[in-house]
This record gives C-alpha cells, structure tokens and sequence, in this order.
C-alpha cells in the first residue's frame, strides 16, 4: 500500500490556521511537539489550551461510513471505496456498528484516540511517535526499528502493523496532521453529512459536549468518553449508551503511559526477540507464498506449451 507521508512538522515549526469551524475557526496555532514529549519514555503535560479535539455525537451517528470512506482518500488508502470493518494497516477508521440489549444498533466510529498522556509515545524507544501541544499524536516511520512497543502499549489496541511490507511500519490515524498544516478540518470531520463530528478547541469541545448533556436531559449519558479516561483523550464521545456496550473499554483515569511502563518492563532483549521471531516467521510465510506463486506460474506456462503443441 502506499505510505501514508510523514513530514516533520516539528521542523517545520508550521504556523496553522484553525479550522474554519466552531469556535477553533479564527484560532492561530502553532503543530509542534509538546516540549515534554520530545524524549521517549517521558510523559507530556495536561492538554494545552490550543489542543484540538473531535467530539463524536454517537446520537447523530447514522453508520453511512462517508467519514471512513473520506479517511481512505485523504490518506491514499488501498480500496478507495470499500467500507472498513476493522482498524488495520489499510484502515485508519472504521464504523463499528453495535446492537443494544434492545436490538437497536448502535454505530461508533473508532480511530487513534490521540491521548492527552500517550502510552504508545511513551513506550516508543527511538520517539518515532510524538505527541504535538495542538493534539495529534504524529508518527515518524525514518525513525522506527519497528520493536512495535507501541502496540503492546497501547490502551486502546490502535497501532497497526504492516505484515505485508518487509520493512513494516506502524500505522494510524493522526488526526489529519497535514491537512489540519493546511488549515483544514480532519477528512472525518467535513464528510459527515449528519453533524455527528465536530473539530475544534478540545476544551471547548467539553464545554459544548457538557452544555448538549444539560440541555438534552435524559437523552445522553451524563459521561462524556475521553473527558479523563487514561488522562484524557482528544477524541471526545458522547452517547446514549453505555460505553462498555460500544466497545469503549473502562479505563481509569490514570495517564496511560503506565500501560507503556508494562511494556517497558520487559527488557529490550525479550522484546526484540518477540519482534524479530514475529518478523522471521512473517518472510517464511512470504516465501511460501512466493514459491506458491512461482509453481502456480510455471504450471500455466506449461499447459499454455502444451496447448500450442497440440494444435
Ligand atoms: S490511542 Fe493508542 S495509538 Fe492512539 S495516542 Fe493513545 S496510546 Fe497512542
Ligand atoms: S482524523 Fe483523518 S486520519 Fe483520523 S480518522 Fe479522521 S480522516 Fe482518518
Ligand atoms: S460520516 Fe458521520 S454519520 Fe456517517 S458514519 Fe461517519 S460519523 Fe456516522
């Protein structure tokens, strides 16, 4: 698949115009990492004031994948017009549709959560992921040994491997980091047709989102997903439903780098091994399929020759 490209914008020191939406519209903002962030296995501070955020409104959400289908696009996606079921290395969001005890379903829509705290930036050894002051959680593949701490360390399970590449690379949503530069709104964001996300301000965003649950008493959770879970997340979820029955794990409030201490623990040595057997058996697998691929071929030349001496 093609790689998704992955500028530094912490060289680049890009000066960003907000959204053109909500109340982040007129905002001036600078993508750059959150000073802290900057060593691997360090924690970053609470979100800044100029961090962004979606709030996804799961009331609004009618599981018409545009905002899938416009992640594909944006980021040059193998299968352009194929809705996604999972969050893979080809899929950076998905619809993931759900039914209640009642049979009503249910659709949420599942990406990076780009935590305020991220276990997997801190878990990261080499700071192939940082976490930047305005809300993305921005990977650098020039970086990466491909060690997939970040995996393991991940409180959401987000990261994904590339098992068909040999050099694999991590992927995810990275909350349009490129197109935010340009000062645009995530793809996501501007394909929904029902109001169902909303980009801006994070802290803003929570305001709006506790204002909605005030105003709409009854009709939506008194909790807003991502407000303090694993210290808190730019991705903000309101619901109607209880999280637990949307696939949005209970996750204390704890910054989740403690989820990266677990992997930490391991030493590099017993990490890298997991890796390199994972990997080692990843070009078995290949070559098999290769040699497969080969036979298959040199069947069909020969029956193409037979063919022609028959005649
Ligand atoms: S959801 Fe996982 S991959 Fe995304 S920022 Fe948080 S820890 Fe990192
Ligand atoms: S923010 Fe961008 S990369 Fe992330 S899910 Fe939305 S469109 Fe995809
Ligand atoms: S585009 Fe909006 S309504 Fe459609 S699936 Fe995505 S979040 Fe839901």
């Amino acid at each position: 698949m093609k790689q998704a490209s992955n500028p530094d914008l912490t060289s680049r020191r890009a000066f960003l115009k907000g959204a053109g939406v909500a109340t982040a519209a007129a905002a001036t903002i600078l993508l750059v990492d959150s000073p802290t962030a900057a060593a691997s296995g360090t924690t970053v501070e609470p979100a800044s004031e100029e961090a962004l955020g979606v709030l996804i409104d799961l009331t609004r959400c009618s599981g018409c994948n545009s905002c899938a289908l416009a992640c594909k696009a944006a980021n040059r996606l193998p299968l352009p017009n194929q809705a996604p079921t999972e969050l893979d290395s080809d899929n950076f969001t998905f619809i993931d549709t759900r039914k209640t005890a009642d049979g009503t379903e249910v659709y949420v829509k599942k990406q990076c959560m780009q935590c305020v705290h991220p276990a997997c930036v801190s878990a990261c050894t080499v700071g192939a992921l940082r976490k930047t002051a305005e809300g993305p959680v921005v990977y650098d593949s020039s970086k990466c040994i491909g060690c997939r701490y970040c995996q393991y360390a991940c409180p959401f399970n987000v990261p994904t491997y590339q098992w068909d590449n040999t050099f694999g690379l991590i992927q995810k949503c990275q909350m349009c980091y490129q197109r935010l530069a340009a000062g645009q709104q995530p793809a996501c964001v501007a394909a929904c047709p029902n109001g169902a996300l909303k980009f801006g301000n994070r802290a803003e965003l929570l305001a709006q989102a506790h204002a909605t649950i005030d105003a709409n008493q009854g009709h939506y959770l008194d909790h807003i997903y991502g407000e303090h879970e694993v210290g808190g997340t730019s991705m903000l979820y309101l619901s109607a439903v209880p999280f637990d029955q949307l696939g949005l794990p209970e996750r204390d409030d704890a910054p989740s780098p403690r989820y990266a201490e677990a992997v930490m623990q391991m030493t590099p040595v017993v990490a890298l091994s997991v890796a390199s057997l994972a990997t080692g058996l990843h070009l078995i697998l290949r070559r098999r399929h290769m040699l497969a691929d080969q036979r298959a071929a040199e069947a069909t030349q020969q029956q193409t020759k037979g063919s022609s001496h028959d005649r």
